[in-house]
């Protein structure tokens, strides 16, 4: 059960079509591959035996192949998977098709740096390990997810603005040193917007996933590819204008639409109107007991972004624009802001096809799409062999 296993080409590409977890017959893997039904029938068979691959084949007589159904393996090895966002981290063990075997969710304030992180995360492993009850010789990937662009290439969280202490850090080298596995670090949206696909859109090609929580990003689908950009800044939409904004951003700017739609936004709007909260328990309580304030103040909220989301939807039309983290999936005031401003700004063919929605399975599909990047990083790791290439 070593995760790590020479393997040919085309035994990957066969792995990567098995990756989103779905059961797929050998002619569903012949389209796919564009092989011939021997050459899928005889690398699935090699899969097998080398464990990666789970075959549920229906006995039957007569001649020729059952028509079985093929899954990855995904026991053969565990992502230990770290997601820090600005206030809480969750951690977990998952299998390799995202599947939590242990889990934490904490209050933990991004402010204690890199350090701190690691310190905590090292004594939360040993705890998630043993409750997975997998060894720790499973391990074959770790991902950490951070509340910050992260450099496409240099995988380092950049952005001045958003997490003193963290820019910069050798965040994979460090979780690497302490796991003795390979680490993938991704921003905490992108990670969202790989597993709410995964889980609730996965033939969508084009989508747009907005997380808004302390702060406001979002992961881009384009084509089935989640775009990343020259520096890893697709989808940091935090800083674009609201045009009829003059508030102050900590960027130096004004008018950014993060002043506007966060936790922190929600605040300002909420004290506007002579409430005084301090978080956001506080903004759901109001939220869930239908205050009329905060209401108005979710509605704009939304409004605001609709106009930042206008733009997206001229550039990339999407199908879906999905809202998620722990204010987006606040009840339903921001979604329906975020619509009547759509409407308002996008022009109608734009959005004749287009599904929104908001969802609050954020934290669980941020594990989903680290384990997904896990087991990528794992099959871009694993070393090709010679001689079995389709
Ligand atoms: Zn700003």
């Amino acid at each position: 059960m070593a995760p790590h296993t020479t393997l040919a080409p085309a035994q990957k590409t066969l792995l990567e079509a098995l990756a989103d977890g779905r059961p797929r017959t050998r002619s569903d893997l012949t389209e796919v591959t564009g092989w011939t039904r021997n050459t899928v029938a005889a690398r699935l068979d090699e899969l097998i035996h080398l464990d990666w691959v789970v075959a549920n084949e229906e006995p039957r007589g007569g001649r020729g192949r059952p028509p079985g159904l093929f899954t990855l393996n995904a026991d053969r090895a565990v992502v230990f998977v770290a997601s820090f966002g600005h206030t809480r981290a969750t951690w977990a063990v998952t299998d390799l098709l995202g599947r939590t075997l242990a889990s934490r969710t904490e209050r933990l304030d991004i402010g204690i740096g890199p350090e701190g992180a690691m310190t905590k995360t090292r004594d939360v492993a040993k705890d998630l390990f043993a409750a997975a009850k997998r060894p720790s010789s499973a391990l074959a990937s770790v991902v950490v997810g951070l509340p910050s662009p992260i450099h496409t290439v240099t995988r380092r969280p950049i952005h001045p603005w958003a997490l003193p202490g963290w820019i910069g850090a050798d965040v994979g080298g460090a979780f690497g040193r302490v796991f003795g596995v390979p680490v993938w670090v991704e921003n905490d949206a992108k990670l969202m917007t790989i597993g709410a696909r995964i889980r609730h859109f996965p033939d969508v090609q084009d989508l747009i996933f907005i997380k808004v929580s302390s702060g406001i990003g979002a992961g881009i689908y384009s084509g089935g590819v989640l775009q990343r950009g020259v520096l890893g800044m697709a989808g940091e939409i935090g800083h674009l204008r609201i045009a009829a904004s003059d508030k102050r951003c900590a960027c130096g700017n004004v008018g950014c639409v993060l002043v506007h739609v966060s936790t922190g936004g929600i605040i300002d709007a909420l004290a506007e109107s002579g409430i005084q909260v301090s978080d956001l328990d506080d903004i759901a309580a109001l939220a869930n007991r239908g205050d009329a304030d905060c209401t108005r103040a979710l509605r704009q909220a939304g409004r605001y972004l609709g106009e930042i989301v206008a733009t997206l939807l001229a550039s990339l039309n999407p199908e879906v624009v999905a809202l998620g983290g722990t204010l987006g999936s606040l009840g339903d005031n921001l979604l329906a802001g975020m619509r009547e401003s759509l409407y308002a700004h996008a022009h109608p063919t734009l959005t004749s096809s287009l599904h929104t929605v908001s969802f609050g399975d954020h934290e669980m599909a941020a594990i989903r799409g680290a384990a997904h990047l896990g087991l990528a990083d794992i099959l871009s790791r694993v070393p090709s062999g010679t001689g079995l290439d389709a």
